[in-house]
């Protein structure tokens, strides 16, 4: 008989790694499943200036390392591995991984996170890595002394392109509408930055080059007019789409696609399994809201369990 696990904690960001501390603490032995990108998102940000705890900034990739430390110092088994397929309906819940290994367990715990989105254009695929990227703190040292466009009016594009300023020479904040969505103090600095040019009320519609990116053409959505700007690289930073193909239809989920839980809980659609982060957070998406989320988890498992 295949030994049946307390809990299984599929995904490695800080929901799923403060989860682990809790389970593996409350003696329930817990597995956690890394997935492709250990460390989740945070392993491809630099400077962490809001996490507390810490005087100073901290770098994304050693609070991670820090997290999966201490989770296997309590106890926690990981498995560096990708979930392929779940079957979560019955008591006894069944995950299969690409290494080719089928964990049972009673309970789960999905910290799957989310990914960057892309435009969606002609090749897209094609440039990434040749001049397109969705992050600044990964590729923008290969911009030195460049130009490059940001695209988006969020947090996130607001935060690349003041970032991207530390190598580049210009900075095009390039957003399809006419107000940004980022806060106001982000706001602030970057209309503050002298290497900062906006572009309002325009669209991408095309990427144009022979194998690294030299161009794209933007239209005006106030005066219908098409131009080319030329550019030695883009930026991507239109939001991200929460890691959820895996547990389409057994899962309830919400028209984004993100997980729904019941309120003030992790509980999801199906007994014994539980959303924490990204996967189910649209609005606060933060390091410290998903490692909250990753402990609640945990107490409910706990309860559950019991
Ligand atoms: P976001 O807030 O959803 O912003 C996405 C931006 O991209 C919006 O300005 C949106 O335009 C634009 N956009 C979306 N689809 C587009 C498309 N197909 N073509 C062109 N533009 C498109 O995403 P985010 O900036 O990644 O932030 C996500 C969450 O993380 C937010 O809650 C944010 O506050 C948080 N965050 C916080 C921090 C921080 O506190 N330091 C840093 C980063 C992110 P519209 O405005 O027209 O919709």
């Amino acid at each position: 008989m295949p030994e049946i696990n307390n809990v299984i904690i599929i995904g490695s960001g800080p929901a799923g790694y403060t989860a682990a501390i809790y389970a593996a603490r409350a003696n329930l032995k817990p597995i956690l499943v890394s997935g492709f990108q250990p460390g989740g998102q945070l392993t491809i940000t630099t400077d962490v200036e809001n996490y507390p705890g810490y005087e100073d900034p901290i770098q994304g990739p050693w609070l991670m390392e820090q997290m999966q430390k201490q989770a296997v110092h309590v106890g926690t088994e990981i498995i560096n591995s990708q979930v392929t397929e779940v079957f979560l309906n019955e008591d006894v819940k069944k995950l299969n991984l690409d290494n080719g290994e089928t964990l049972s367990t009673k309970t789960v715990i999905i910290s799957t996170g989310a990914q960057a989105r892309w435009l969606g254009l002609e090749n897209e695929s094609k440039f990434q890595g040749h001049g397109l990227s969705a992050c600044a703190t990964c590729d923008g040292f290969f911009f030195k002394d460049k130009e490059v466009a940001v695209i988006g009016g969020g947090n996130s594009a607001a935060e690349e392109a003041l970032f991207l300023t530390k190598f580049v020479t210009k900075v095009y904040l390039i957003h399809r509408r006419d107000k940004l969505r980022a806060d106001k103090i982000l706001q602030d600095r970057l209309k503050e930055n002298l290497k900062i040019e906006f572009i309002w009320n325009s669209e991408v519609t095309k990427l144009n080059g022979n194998n690294d990116l030299e161009s794209i053409d933007l239209l005006n959505k106030k005066d219908n007019k098409t131009s080319n700007l030329k550019i030695d690289g883009v930026f991507i930073a239109i939001g991200h789409d929460p890691a959820t193909n895996l547990f389409k239809g057994q899962l309830k989920m919400d028209d984004g696609g993100y997980i729904i839980t019941d309120p003030d809980s992790t509980k999801t659609s199906i007994d014994g399994v539980f959303a924490a982060g990204d996967v189910k957070d649209k609005i606060y998406r933060q390091a410290v809201t998903a490692a909250g989320m990753g402990c609640m988890a945990a107490l409910e498992v706990e309860k559950y369990l019991d």
